[in-house]
């Protein structure tokens, strides 16, 4: 009881005896703030819409944790006993007749999120943008570690932490965050939403760029940038915003920042050394750069130079572009395996298309049907693409629609349903490619859903990963 006491005191808020946790969820958040608040001394009630089988993983890593579980839907009642109302940013406030009962009885609302940044001493790097949030948030805590290992200007450095949207509470490590250490935030619109509950911005915020998101829950763009925006609102003089450049409309908000501005950008800028391909990649190094910069990292130290190799080491985040494999080849040639299962839209897979040289790869596309316009997917695919290959449900339209188009022509375009048939005829593909041709890459980037033939994109992912191994060996059959 003494540790909730300081805890709370430390920041000033009134202990809460009594917290309800709202939305368990599968992602960590839920479970980290459940099982940091019990550890503080609360009395914790999570309550979630999902019914217990759902949330089976997520209630396993509850199991030594004294809370109170109330699961297939949020009964009011449990709003008698309950000083704080911790929301999981899935949880579409305006919407939720219990978070709305919660307010008109005056229950206070935080989130897992406001609750650490209250209590955090570090100082934090907040990142946030419609899309490259995880990759940029990988990207920096691997430069600004890397630099702070080699030595940065006299200062003493502590330790680097990642978390937020990226999946992994923070709360935890709140007993050794000191000071001198640094804490990477990844930051969705829903999280950010609530930020201002906590009247905090981080002390450097990255900005990457802003598309139509999430218009379901934000309403409005208006609205959706405005969320987007608080990373910024509670900034001091003393802080930095790094913004794209290369985004006309978070370039625009450099006009409301209340410290320093730094702008990054890829146009004109020398290519980096990268594994990760893309220039979607080259702007989120940049960004990491930019942090490296602002931190007061000298261009061409030593620091400097380490976090330019950490860039360049970085494989990428699982599923999203993530070079699983590289398999030689005899004279000299080799072919470079990318799992970018996570593209489940036909968006996502252009922007992994436009990665690649044209006609330098063979993109294995297809899965559940969504019933999205594919139509200018299908028009990049047969631009770019070296060869189709199709899988699940919606793989022979793609195919048929490739072949139709005239732009590449069977054998090179196929429908082989399962994606181990699809590994298999892509590494003959690239292996028999005769010297003209400039394929050296395989692309696993469906364009379409997992669901029917897997169980997520992560499973999908894993087995494109594993079979392309095992391809080497000659072990698929
Ligand atoms: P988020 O965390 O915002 O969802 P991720 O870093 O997970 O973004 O990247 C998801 C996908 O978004 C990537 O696979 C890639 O296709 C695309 N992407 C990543 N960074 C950028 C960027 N800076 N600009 C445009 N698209 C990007």
């Amino acid at each position: 009881m003494s540790s909730v006491n300081s805890a709370f005191k430390q920041a000033g808020v009134k202990l809460p005896l009594r917290a309800v946790v709202m939305g368990l969820g599968r992602f960590g958040g839920g479970v980290g703030v459940s099982r940091w608040l019990a550890q503080q001394g609360c009395r914790v009630v999570v309550t979630d819409t999902e019914p217990a089988d759902k949330l089976a993983t997520s209630i396993a890593h509850l199991r030594d944790v004294p809370v109170e579980l109330q699961l297939g839907g949020h009964d009011a009642a449990i709003l008698d006993h309950c000083d704080l109302l911790v929301v999981n940013p899935a949880v579409d406030k305006a919407k939720s007749a219990f978070v709305q009962q919660a307010i008109a009885r005056g229950i206070p609302l935080t989130t897992e999120i406001n609750l650490f940044v209250e209590r955090c001493p570090a100082i934090t790097i907040g990142v946030t943008g419609s899309v490259g949030k995880s990759t940029t948030t990988a990207m920096i805590a691997a430069a600004v570690d890397a630099a702070r290992q080699n030595g940065v200007g006299g200062a003493e450095w502590g330790s680097v932490y990642a978390g937020g949207n990226i999946g992994r509470s923070l709360l935890a490590d709140l007993g050794h965050i000191v000071p001198q250490d640094c804490v990477v935030l990844e930051l969705s619109s829903f999280m950010l939403e609530d930020t201002p509950l906590a009247g905090w911005s981080p002390h450097i915020a990255v900005v990457t760029n802003l598309k139509p998101n999430h218009l379901d829950r934000h309403g409005t763009m208006e609205q959706y940038a405005a969320a987007k925006k608080n990373i910024l609102r509670f900034q001091t003089p003393g802080d930095i915003a790094i913004i794209n450049q290369d985004d006309a409309a978070v370039w625009a908000w450099r006009a409301e920042c209340r410290g320093r501005v730094i702008g990054y950008s890829t146009v004109g800028a020398k290519a980096l050394a990268l594994q990760v391909p893309g220039v979607h990649n080259q702007s989120n190094a940049h960004a990491a750069l930019a942090v490296l910069g602002a931190l007061g990292i000298e261009s061409g130290s030593d620091a400097w130079r380490a976090g330019c190799d950490a860039l360049h080491a970085f494989k990428g985040l699982p599923h999203r572009l993530e070079l699983v494999h590289t398999q030689a080849l005899p004279h000299g040639r080799s072919i470079r395996w990318f799992n970018d299962s996570k593209a489940t839209t036909p968006e996502a897979s252009i922007t992994a298309l436009r990665a690649f040289a044209r006609q330098s790869f063979i993109c294995i596309v297809g899965g559940y049907d969504k019933h999205l316009d594919m139509s200018d997917f299908v028009r990049e695919l047969a631009e770019r693409a070296g060869g189709v290959l199709g899988i699940g449900a919606t793989g022979q339209m793609l195919v048929d629609k490739v072949v139709a188009s005239g732009a590449v022509t069977p054998p090179r375009a196929k429908y082989v349903q399962t994606l181990a048939a699809a590994v298999e005829v892509a590494g003959q593909w690239v292996g028999d490619a005769d010297g003209a041709d400039k394929l050296d890459v395989v692309l696993l980037s469906p364009a379409s859903a997992s669901w029917g033939q897997f169980e997520n994109y992560e499973v999908r992912g894993a087995q494109f990963a594993a079979l392309a191994k095992n391809q080497m060996a000659g072990k698929v059959d």
